[in-house]
C-alpha cells in the first residue's frame, strides 16, 4: 500500500488523481481463517489491527453485515476522554486516549484527533462532590483531570450561561487532553491498515449461525456461505445478545437506541466539548461549524437506528437553559444507533462458555473513545488467552458480584 503524504497529494494533483489505490480490498471469503471477527465497527477493526501489529496474526477475516463503520462507530458524537472513576476503567480508557494521540501517524491516516478539552459540568452540589471525587481518583490513577470553578468554566466556554435559571453552573471536571476525532476516519484508517496486512474485510455478509462441536466454535454460517475458524471474536455492539444467542449463551446486556442531532453550521463559537449531565445534553462544534448534540437513550429496549421527535425537543430544551444561543439555531438532522448496555455500565471483554470464542461488548453509550485501547486489549486476550487490561471485565463478574460501577461516569453521559 502506498503511503499517504503531502508529497503524494502533490504528485496526484499533477496526475489528476489517477494514481490513488483503493483503501481496502473486497475479497471473496476463504474457506478457513485462524481468527474470525464478527462486526467491522471500530472495536472489531482495532482488534484485528492489533492482532496483526502486536501478535503477528494476520490470517484474519472481519465479517460485517452492512458496511464497515456503519454501526455505532459511524453514528456517535466522537467524545474522547478517560476521566472514569474505577481503576480498571481508567486503565483501559487512558490507554485508548493515549493511543488516539498518535493514531494518525500509526495508521498513516488522518483521524483528525482534536484534543480540545472535555468539560463535564457540575450543576448540583451532588455533582460537585461526585466530580471532585473523580478528580482525586484520576490523580491517583495518573489520569490528568482537574475540578474547576464557575469563573474558569465561563473563561473556557464564554457562550455558556453559568447563572441558571434552574441549574447554575457550580464548576466542572475538566480533562484538557480529552477531545474528539473523526469517527469514519478511525474505522477507515484501521480498515486500510488491516487490508494492507493481508486481512480480509468481508462486507454485506451477515453471520447467521455459529457452528459448534465439543464446546468449541468451528466456524460461522454467513449469507456468503460457511467459513471455518480456529478462534471467533464477537464484536457487534447492539446486536451482541442476538449473536451470543446464535453461539448458545446469554449476556447481561440490554439493547437500546441512543440518539444525536446536529444544527445548521455557524461560525466557530465553542472550541471544547461540554457535557451537561444534570439537564442531560452535550455538545461540541464540528469542523464544518455544526453544533453536534448528544441526546439520551430511548426509555425502552429496541433495535431501531432512527431518531425520534421527542428526543430533539427534550435535549434542546435542556441545553437551551445553559446555552441560550442554541434557541435560535435550526436543527438539520438526527439519527440513532443501537447501544449495548450492562447493569454496571462497564464493558465486557471476555472469554465465553465456548473455549475458543471471545466477546467484546457492553460499551453502551461511550465506546468510541475506547476503540484503540479495547482493540489492543482484546487482541492480547484472543492471542494469549489473558490481558491485564481485560482481567476485570470478564463475564464472571456478573456471577461473582464484582461490578465495576461506572453509572456516574457512563450512565447518561458519553
Ligand atoms: C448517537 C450515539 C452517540 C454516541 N456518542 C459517543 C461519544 O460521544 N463518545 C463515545 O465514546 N461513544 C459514543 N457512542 C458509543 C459508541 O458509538 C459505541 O460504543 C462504539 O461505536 C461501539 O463500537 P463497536 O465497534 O463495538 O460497534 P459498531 O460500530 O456498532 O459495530 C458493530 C458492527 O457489527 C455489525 N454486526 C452486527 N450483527 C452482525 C452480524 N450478525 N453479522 C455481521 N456483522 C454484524 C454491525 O453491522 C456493526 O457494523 C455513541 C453512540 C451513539 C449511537
Amino acid at each position: 500500500m502506498k503511503r499517504y503524504s503531502a508529497f503524494a497529494i502533490a504528485r496526484e494533483a499533477v496526475r489528476f488523481h489517477s494514481g490513488w489505490e483503493r483503501a481496502w480490498r473486497s475479497p471473496t471469503p476463504k474457506k478457513k481463517y485462524k481468527v474470525i471477527i464478527v462486526g467491522a465497527g471500530g472495536h472489531g477493526l482495532a482488534t484485528a489491527y492489533y492482532l496483526g501489529k502486536n501478535h503477528g496474526i494476520t490470517d484474519v477475516a472481519i465479517i460485517e453485515k452492512g458496511w464497515l463503520g456503519g454501526g455505532n462507530t459511524g453514528r456517535n458524537t466522537t467524545i474522547i476522554r478517560s476521566n472514569y472513576l474505577q481503576d480498571p476503567s481508567a486503565a483501559i480508557y487512558e490507554k485508548a486516549r493515549s493511543l488516539y494521540e498518535t493514531m494518525s501517524q500509526d495508521l498513516n491516516y488522518n483521524v483528525m484527533f482534536s484534543p480540545r478539552g472535555v468539560l463535564m459540568l457540575a450543576q448540583t452540589h451532588h455533582e460537585v462532590r461526585g466530580y471532585q471525587r473523580t478528580a482525586y481518583a484520576n490523580a491517583l490513577q495518573g489520569v490528568k483531570t482537574e475540578f474547576i470553578g464557575p469563573e474558569r468554566v465561563k473563561e473556557i466556554c464564554p457562550i455558556m450561561n453559568i447563572d441558571g435559571p434552574r441549574y447554575p453552573v457550580l464548576g466542572g471536571l475538566f480533562q484538557a487532553r480529552g477531545g474528539t476525532a473523526r469517527h469514519d476516519a478511525v474505522a477507515w484508517g484501521y480498515a486500510r491498515a488491516c487490508s494492507d496486512m493481508g486481512m480480509d474485510i468481508i462486507q454485506q455478509c451477515e453471520v447467521t449461525d455459529v457452528k459448534r462441536a465439543g464446546g468449541q466454535v468451528t466456524g460461522v454460517s454467513t449469507t456468503k456461505g460457511d467459513i471455518d475458524c480456529e478462534k471467533l471474536c464477537i464484536v457487534v455492539a447492539g446486536n451482541s445478545g442476538h449473536v451470543a444467542g446464535l453461539a448458545g449463551f446469554r449476556l447481561p446486556i440490554e439493547s437500546v437506541a441512543l440518539q444525536a442531532l446536529v444544527s445548521e453550521p455557524i461560525k466557530p463559537c465553542m472550541d471544547i466539548v461540554v457535557m451537561a449531565n444534570t439537564v442531560h445534553g452535550y455538545l461540541s462544534q464540528s469542523d464544518k461549524g455544526e453544533m453536534v448534540i448528544g441526546g439520551g437513550t430511548d426509555g425502552y429496549n429496541n433495535y431501531t437506528q432512527r431518531g425520534s421527535f421527542q428526543h430533539v425537543e427534550e435535549t434542546v430544551r435542556a441545553l437551551v437553559e445553559t446555552f441560550p444561543m442554541l434557541s435560535r439555531l435550526k436543527m438539520l438532522r438526527q439519527w440513532g444507533g443501537i447501544v449495548d448496555v450492562t447493569g454496571d455500565r462497564s464493558p465486557i471483554l471476555s472469554k465465553t462458555p465456548l473455549g475458543n470464542c471471545f466477546i467484546n461488548c457492553g460499551w453502551g453509550t461511550g465506546g468510541f473513545k475506547a476503540i484503540p485501547g479495547s482493540g489492543w486489549a482484546m487482541a492480547e486476550l484472543v492471542a494469549k488467552g489473558h490481558s491485564p487490561l481485560t482481567a476485570e471485565f470478564g463475564l464472571d463478574r456478573f456471577k461473582e458480584g464484582r461490578f465495576i460501577d461506572e453509572s456516574v461516569a457512563a450512565g447518561v453521559a458519553h
